[in-house]
C-alpha cells in the first residue's frame, strides 16, 4: 500500500528506521579486496560529555560524507569511540566521591580507579546513545574506548619504542604546584581571582656603569632565583647593555642581560627579570635561551622552594627556611634598606589558588617525561606543505607550518590517577650499590625483577600520560595498532578528518606525527611494503568545523544559557531538520549563528518533500505507472526536458560541492532543485497533464518518470536527511526486506541530459509566470478569477513559447487566453510587466472594482507615507540618533527604505489603473 499519512512524523520515522539501518548491519565495514574503502575516524567524545550543537555540526558531516560514499559503492568504515578524558573524568568522579565526604587520598589508587570505571560503566554511553539519535551510521560493532586493553597496548608500544630511539626522556618542567597538596595541579586545576597586591621596583646595579636595571615584580622574593635580565631584541633604549652583567641585590651573584621575543617593550620599564624556576614564561625564556647554540652564558634555573613553598638552601641563610610571604617581606625591606628599591605601587593581579584547598599555587619545576617534537615534526610538516593532505579550509596550512616549526617539546605526564599509567619502574631495593639502578627501567609489561640488582623492589612511576598522547593513535589503535591484520592494511590510510580546529595542535598534528612514524612497517592490502609517505599519513583530507553561535553572536556556554539541548530540538523538529538546518547555516571556516527557530527550515523542507511523496503516491494509485521504465524517456514537453536537465545539472554540481567540502553549499544545491525546481515548478506543471485529456498510457508515463526523478532526489537528499528519505523511498516501490535507500546508488550524473537552451527557454517561462502572479497579487485579484493576456514582444519565438506552453501559464496563473499585441495600441486600463526585454499586459477591466482599488491604493498611500514621516522625524531627532544603539537606529533605517519602496509599488499600481 503506497497511502501515506497526511503529516509527516519525524518521531515515527526515526524510531523504525534506526534501528532497521543497524539489524541489517548496513554500518558495518568488512575488508573487501578489490573495493575502494573510504574510512573517517570520530573525534572520539569525552566519556563525560553529553550531545552539544558542535556535537550535531561535526557528527551530521562525517554521517553526510559516509552516507555518500556508501551509496557511492565505497566499503565505508566511520569508526566510533570515546576518550578517557583523564582529568574531565578524575573530576567527575571526585565530585561524587566528596559527596561522601571523601577525597580520592581516603580511598586510595586502585579504589578510585575501580570507581572510575564502575562511573564509565553507567554514564560512559551516553553520549554514543546520543549521537544515535542523531542518526550517525556509525560502525557500532567496532566501538573503541582509549582505555581498552587493546588501546593501552598501543600506548605502551609506542612510549617504549620512542623512550628506546631517544625521543622520550624526563626532564624538569615548569608546573602548578599547591604547596599544602604536594602535588602538580593541571591547569583546569587552578582557580584564578583578582587580588589587590603591590608592584614593587627594583634596581640591579649594572657592572661598570653607574646605571641600573629597573624592574618591576609582584613576587620580590623571586629575585633571589633571578638568573637573567631579558629586553626585547628591537628595543633601541637598551641595545648597549645587552650582554652585559648586573649585580644581583642581596646575593653574591651576576646575571647578565639577554634579549627575547617574549619581553613586551611597552610593558613597564620595558625590562624584566627572568626567574625560570619559579615563572612559566621565563621558564620558556630559560629554555629558548639555552637552546640557543653559542651563548656566552647557559642560563641556570635555580630553584628556591622546597615542595611546601618554603625557600630552601639555594638562597642566603637569612632566608632559608622562611615561608614564602614572608621572605617576600624580609626581602622588600632589606631591599629598601640597601636602597635597591626604587617605589611601590598598588596593583590588581590575577592569583592562582589551588581548586582542593585553595592556597595560593606556586609556579615549580619538577621531573616530568617528555617527548622530543623536532625530531619527529620535520615530516609532518612537509606533508602539509605538500598538499599530501589537504586542510579545508586552507588559511590553517599557516597555522600548522608555524607551530610546526617553533614546535616544542611535549611534556606528557600527568599527576592524575585516571589515564594510561606511565610504563616505568624505579628499582627501590634500598640494599642496592649498583648505580644503574637510578635508571628507570622502561617495559611494555610489569618487569618481575630489577635488571640490575635483580632486587624485586620495584615502583612503578605514579603519573598517567596526557590523554593526547593516546588519542594521538587512534587512527592506528582503533584498527588494531601494533598487530599487523586486515583491517589495517585495508582501511588505513582514513580518509578524511572532521574535527575543530582548537585541536589541530594537541589532536590533529601529532596523528600525522604517529602514523607517519609507525606504518612504514605495515604492508599493503596487497603485502608490498608500504613505502611511499602517502600510504603512512593518517587521513587526506581534514575539514575544520565552524564555531557554533547563537542568534546574537555569542559563543554557546551553559553559563550564558544559550546552547541547547540537540535531544528537545530533535524532539521538537526531527533529526533530518537539526541536521539540514545546521549545515545550511555552516559556510566553510565561518561561524554558524544557530537559533532553534531555524530548524524550522529543515522541518518545513522535510514536510514540502513529504507532501511531494504524497502527491505523487496519489496518482500512482489513482493514474498508475508505465509497465515498462525505458517508457519514461518519451512525451517529454519542455518541463520534462527541464525538469531532467536540472536533475543531471544539480547531480552533478553535487557531487562536485562534496568533493570540494563544500557542505554547506550542497544544502543549497538541494534545497533549490527539489523545493523550487521539483515541487513548486515541475509538480504544478504536471498537474496540468495529470488532470488534463492526454491518453491514459501517457499520463502513466508521466507518472512514472516524475516517480523516477524524486526517487533520485530522494537518494541524493538521502546522506542529508536520512530518515524522511528512507520513510519516502520505502513507499515509492515494493520493497524486498533487506532493501534501503542507505545502501541504493548514488545518482549519477548524465551528461546527454543536461540541456541549456531548455533551462534558457523554462527561465522564460518561469519569469513571464511570476510576473503574471506577481501582479495578480499586488492587485488583490482574487484567486478564481481568470485572466486574459496581451503579449508584446518583438522576438516572434518567445510569443511562440508562450503561446505553445499556455497550459503551464492555465494551470500556475489561471490565465485562459493570450493575444498578441500585435503593434496594435496597447489596453486600456491594464497592469503591465517587463519580461525578458518584452511586455505583458494584463486587462484589468471587470477583474477588480477600478474605483475601489484605486481608493484603496489611495489610502494605503496615506497610511504608509504617515509611518515614513514618523520615522523620519525619528532620524531626524540627533538625541535619538546619537542616544539608541546603533541597532536600533538601523532599524528605523531599514523600515524606512521598505515604506519607500512600498509606496513607488503602490504609485506604480495606481498609474497603471
Ligand atoms: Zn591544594
Ligand atoms: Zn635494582
Amino acid at each position: 500500500m503506497s497511502e501515506l499519512p497526511k503529516a509527516y512524523s519525524p518521531g515515527d520515522a526515526e524510531r523504525r528506521w534506526y534501528p532497521f539501518w543497524e539489524e541489517k548491519k548496513y554500518f558495518h565495514a568488512r575488508v573487501a579486496d578489490g573495493k575502494r574503502s573510504y574510512t573517517i575516524v570520530i573525534p572520539p567524545p569525552n566519556i563525560t560529555g553529553v550531545l552539544h550543537m558542535g556535537h550535531v555540526l561535526n557528527n551530521t558531516i562525517q554521517d553526510i560524507f559516509i552516507r555518500w560514499r556508501r551509496m557511492q559503492g565505497y566499503e565505508t568504515l566511520w569508526m566510533p569511540g570515546t576518550d578517557h578524558a583523564g582529568i574531565a573524568t578524575q573530576h567527575v568522579v571526585e565530585k561524587s566521591l566528596l559527596k561522601e565526604g571523601k577525597s580520592r587520598h581516603d580511598i586510595g589508587r586502585e579504589e578510585f580507579i575501580r570507581r572510575v570505571w564502575q562511573w564509565r560503566e553507567q554514564y560512559g554511553g551516553t553520549i554514543i546513545r546520543q549521537l544515535r539519535t542523531l542518526g550517525c551510521s556509525c560502525d557500532w560493532d567496532r566501538e573503541r574506548f582509549t582505555m581498552d586493553e587493546g588501546l593501552s597496548a598501543a600506548v605502551q608500544e609506542i612510549f617504549v619504542r620512542w623512550y628506546e630511539k631517544g625521543l622520550i626522556y624526563r626532564g624538569k618542567y615548569i608546573v602548578n604546584w599547591c604547596p599544602k597538596d604536594h602535588t602538580a595541579l593541571s591547569d583546569d586545576e587552578v582557580n584564578y581571582s583578582e587580588q589587590n597586591t603591590h608592584l614593587w621596583f627594583i634596581k640591579y646595579p649594572i657592572i661598570g656603569s653607574k646605571e641600573f636595571a629597573l624592574v618591576a615584580t609582584t613576587r620580590p622574593e623571586t629575585m633571589l632565583g633571578d638568573t637573567a635580565i631579558a629586553v626585547h631584541p628591537n628595543d633601541d633604549r637598551y641595545k648597549a647593555l645587552v650582554g652585559k652583567m648586573v649585580s644581583l641585590p642581596l646575593t653574591n651573584r651576576e646575571i647578565p642581560i639577554i634579549t627575547d621575543e617574549f619581553v613586551d617593550p611597552k610593558f613597564g620599564t620595558g625590562m624584566v627579570k627572568v626567574t625560570p624556576a619559579h615563572d612559566p614564561n621565563d621558564y620558556w625564556i630559560g629554555q629558548r635561551h639555552n637552546a640557543n647554540i653559542g651563548q656566552r652564558h647557559q642560563m641556570p634555573f635555580i630553584n628556591i622552594l622546597d615542595p611546601s613553598a618554603r625557600l630552601n638552601e639555594n638562597v642566603p641563610k637569612k632566608y632559608q627556611g622562611m615561608d614564602h610571604l614572608e621572605a617576600r617581606k624580609s626581602v622588600v625591606r632589606d631591599l629598601e634598606t640597601a636602597g635597591f628599591l626604587l617605589k611601590t605601587e598598588p596593583y590588581v593581579n590575577s592569583i592562582g589558588h589551588c581548586y582542593r584547598c585553595d592556597t595560593v599555587v606556586q609556579p615549580y619545576l619538577s621531573d616530568q617525561w617528555f617527548v622530543k617534537m623536532k625530531p619527529l615534526a620535520g615530516e609532518a610538516l612537509k606533508v602539509v606543505l605538500d598538499g599530501k593532505i589537504r586542510f579545508y579550509p586552507d588559511r590553517w596550512v599557516r597555522v600548522y607550518e608555524h607551530w610546526m616549526s617553533n614546535i616544542r617539546d611535549w611534556c606528557i605526564s600527568r599527576q592524575l590517577w585516571w589515564g594510561h599509567r606511565i610504563p616505568v619502574w624505579y628499582c627501590t631495593n634500598p640494599s642496592s650499590k649498583d648505580d644503574r639502578c637510578k635508571e628507570p627501567i622502561v617495559s611494555k609489561s610489569a618487569p618481575s625483577a630489577c635488571p640490575h640488582c635483580k632486587g624485586n623492589q620495584l615502583h612503578q612511576d605514579d603519573d598517567v600520560l596526557d590523554t593526547w598522547f593516546s588519542s594521538m593513535l587512534w587512527p592506528l589503535s582503533t584498527l588494531g595498532w601494533p598487530k599487523d591484520n586486515p583491517d589495517l592494511r585495508y582501511f588505513y590510510p582514513t580518509n578524511t578528518l572532521i574535527t575543530a580546529p582548537d585541536i589541530i595542535f594537541f589532536w590533529v598534528a601529532r596523528m600525522i606525527i604517529a602514523g607517519i612514524d609507525v606504518m612504514g612497517e605495515v604492508p599493503l592490502p596487497d603485502g608490498s611494503p608500504r613505502n611511499d609517505v602517502d600510504q603512512k599519513i593518517p587521513f587526506r583530507d581534514v575539514y575544520f568545523t565552524s564555531i557554533i553561535r547563537d542568534g546574537k553572536g555569542r559563543k554557546m556556554s551553559k553559563s550564558l544559557g544559550n546552547s541547547p539541548d540537540p535531544l528537545d530540538v530533535i524532539a521538537e523538529y526531527g533529526a533530518d531538520a537539526l541536521r539540514f538546518t545546521i549545515v545550511y547555516l555552516a559556510p566553510l571556516g565561518q561561524d554558524v549563528l544557530y537559533d532553534n527557530e531555524k530548524c524550522e527550515l529543515g522541518r518545513n523542507f522535510a514536510n514540502k518533500i513529504w507532501n511531494a511523496g504524497r502527491f505523487l503516491l496519489m496518482n500512482k494509485d489513482q493514474i498508475g505507472i508505465a509497465p515498462d521504465p525505458g517508457l519514461s524517456e518519451l512525451h517529454l514537453d519542455l518541463a520534462d526536458r527541464w525538469i531532467l536537465s536540472r536533475l543531471h545539472s544539480t547531480i552533478e554540481d553535487l557531487n562536485l560541492a562534496l568533493d570540494r567540502f563544500e557542505i554547506n553549499q550542497a544544502t543549497k544545491i538541494l534545497y533549490e532543485f527539489i523545493w523550487h525546481d521539483f515541487c513548486d515548478w515541475y509538480v504544478e506543471m504536471i498537474k496540468a497533464r495529470f488532470y488534463g485529456d492526454e491518453p491514459a498510457d501517457v499520463k502513466k508515463i508521466l507518472v512514472s518518470r516524475a516517480i523516477r526523478i524524486f526517487d533520485q532526489a530522494l537518494r541524493m537528499l538521502h546522506p542529508f536527511m536520512p530518515f524522511v528519505t528512507e520513510e519516502l523511498w520505502q513507499h515509492l516501490e515494493e520493497r524486498t526486506s533487506g532493501e534501503s535507500i542507505i545502501v541504493a546508488p548514488f545518482p549519477v550524473c548524465g551528461k546527454k541530459w543536461i540541456d541549456k537552451k531548455t533551462e534558457n527557454e523554462m527561465a522564460f517561462v518561469q519569469n513571464a509566470i511570476n510576473s503574471v502572479r506577481n501582479v495578480r497579487g499586488e492587485l488583490s485579484v482574487p484567486p478564481s478569477k481568470e485572466i486574459e493576456l496581451v503579449v508584446n514582444f518583438s522576438d516572434r519565438a518567445k510569443e511562440e513559447i508562450i503561446r505553445k506552453y499556455q497550459s503551464y501559464f492555465q494551470r500556475l496563473a489561471r490565465v485562459v487566453k493570450i493575444d498578441s499585441l500585435n503593434g496594435g495600441a496597447k489596453p486600456k486600463h491594464a497592469a503591465s510587466a517587463v519580461v525578458d526585454g518584452g511586455e505583458v499586459f494584463i486587462p484589468l477591466e471587470g477583474l477588480i472594482d477600478l474605483d475601489a482599488e484605486r481608493e484603496r491604493i489611495r489610502k494605503e498611500l496615506t497610511r504608509v507615507q504617515g509611518m515614513v514621516d514618523g520615522i523620519k522625524g525619528k532620524l531626524s531627532n540627533q538625541s535619538f540618533v546619537n542616544k539608541a544603539p546603533k541597532e536600533v537606529v538601523d532599524k528605523e533605517r531599514e523600515k524606512l527604505e521598505s515604506f519607500r519602496a512600498t509606496m513607488l509599488k503602490l504609485q506604480n499600481n495606481l498609474d497603471h489603473l
